[in-house]
């Protein structure tokens, strides 16, 4: 395994549990739609000489001595998120998304202020005000839902932002097949007087691609992380829009205060230079063709599914995310579904649909995505194959139904994983996965 000599020599542990991973992700279908595969010019960044240095604070304005060329790579990935994604400020300092959006609301709100986000069983984050999260504690949460065709319900979310008034409304989410209402949102909070941050994470990639339409003109402030459809390192950013300072002069200000000092210490330097170089790669002609091929074998790989008799949440996808609607096999079937695709090597997850009848937990949908298999050059042909073999699969778990009484659910799952390990039917489908995943290698350069 190349360009592992160091950690093979210090660590013999840690070598074998990346060799097994890196094995993993060569020979398994990576579907999780949050997950992609950065460059090795990333990597190679992230894995640099900058994780050493210690520059809390802002470019030219650091509590540390010799920063000079961490300024450089600061200014580097600020002034191309900028161009990119055409806003006049950004903080690429927070450490993850969640984080970021933490940071959002240490600007904007104080605790008990009433906030407004997609439920996270309708397909929201737990960031958004989700009840287990922080963020659902410190503030008085109003989510507002989706229809039950799928679709964000507009209408209620305008209701709900009337009769409450919130402070800050949040749009974007984790599970939404379809493209946001922007521009409705921006009405909504220009309405109500609350600022609309819009959270990207899922889509960002697709915004700079040109496949989704962009919240910059809509939204006072944008957040993202950089590591799913963007094929940046882990981390994220907060960009501060026109139409933000408009409402605030003071918001970028607000911003930078509140992911430092206010939430975080020095910013992770050499993630701040890998983000740099995922943005350059962004920005060319060759990305902008990535992801409209994300989108297209999207499409396909729904419309394959569909014509092997699987159904999804609002019929079909938008963007780079597939919701199956797994109701039609019974409730709460998606740990079976979600572990049988394991066992062949396809990794998804399980997910709650619209009016899920089961439990966030063992939920009654699949989410599924294609930005990691479009990275390694899939294309529609082999969306068609996929969506064949997860109907395949989804089928040869049928009649799996989880009992009603928790007490059972244990020995219950022990009986149906014992069953699937030696199932010849998944054991076919797992050798056609490796078939074709040895034809789309993960980093030719490495030679894997
Ligand atoms: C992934 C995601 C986040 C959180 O990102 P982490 O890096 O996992 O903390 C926040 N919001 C949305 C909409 C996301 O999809």
């Amino acid at each position: 395994m190349k360009g592992y000599e160091y950690v093979e020599k210090a660590d013999s542990e840690l070598f074998s549990i990346i060799k097994g991973e890196l094995g993993r992700q060569r020979e398994g279908l990576e579907m999780i739609p949050s997950e992609n595969f950065t460059s090795l010019a990333v990597m190679q960044a992230v894995g640099s000489i900058l994780t050493n240095k210690y520059s809390e604070g802002y470019a030219g304005r650091r509590y540390y001595g010799g920063n000079n060329f961490i300024d450089m790579a600061e200014r580097a990935a600020m002034d191309r998120a900028k161009k990119l994604f055409g806003v006049p400020h950004v903080n690429v300092q927070p450490y993850s998304g969640s984080p970021a959006n933490f940071a959002v609301y240490m600007a904007l709100c104080s605790p008990g202020d009433t906030i407004m986000g997609q439920n996270l069983t309708d397909g929201g984050h737990l960031t958004h005000g989700w009840k287990t999260s922080m963020t659902g504690k410190l503030f008085n949460s109003v989510p507002y839902h989706v229809k039950p065709d799928g679709y964000i319900d507009i209408d209620e979310a305008r209701k709900l932002a009337k009769e409450n008034k919130p402070v800050l409304i949040w749009v974007g989410s984790t599970a939404y097949t379809r493209e946001f209402p922007f521009k409705e949102f921006g009405e909504i909070a220009d309405e109500t007087g609350a600022y609309l941050a819009a959270d990207i994470s899922h889509i960002s990639g697709l915004v700079v691609g040109g496949v989704h339409t962009s919240p910059v003109k809509y939204a006072h402030v944008v957040t993202t992380t950089t590591h799913k459809t963007l094929r940046g390192p882990r981390g994220a950013m907060i960009m501060v829009t026109e139409k933000g300072i408009a409402k605030d002069p003071l918001l970028s200000e607000k911003i930078d205060k509140a992911v430092f000092p206010g939430l975080q210490g020095g910013p992770h330097d050499h993630v701040t230079a890998g983000i740099a170089i995922a943005l350059l790669e962004a920005s060319n002609a060759e990305f902008r063709e990535y992801a409209k091929q994300i989108v297209n074998n999207s499409r396909a790989l729904a419309k394959a599914l569909k014509d092997n008799g699987i159904k999804l949440v609002t019929d079909g996808t938008d963007n780079h995310m597939v919701l199956i609607d797994l109701t039609p096999f019974g409730k709460g079937t998606g740990i079976f579904v979600q572990e049988a695709l394991d066992l062949v090597g396809i990794t998804t997850n399980k997910n709650t649909i619209p009016n899920d009848p089961s439990s966030a937990f063992y939920p009654s949908g699949i989410r599924l995505g294609t930005p990691a298999l479009t990275t390694r050059k899939m294309k529609e042909k082999e969306m068609a194959e996929i969506g064949a073999m997860i109907s395949e699969v989804v089928f040869a778990v049928k009649g799996y139904v989880l009992p009603e009484a928790k007490e059972h659910r244990g020995t219950y799952l022990a009986s149906f994983r014992e069953s699937i390990a030696n199932d010849a039917r998944l054991k076919d489908i797992k050798k056609r996965v490796v078939d074709l995943c040895e034809r789309f290698p993960l980093y030719p350069e490495l030679g894997v």
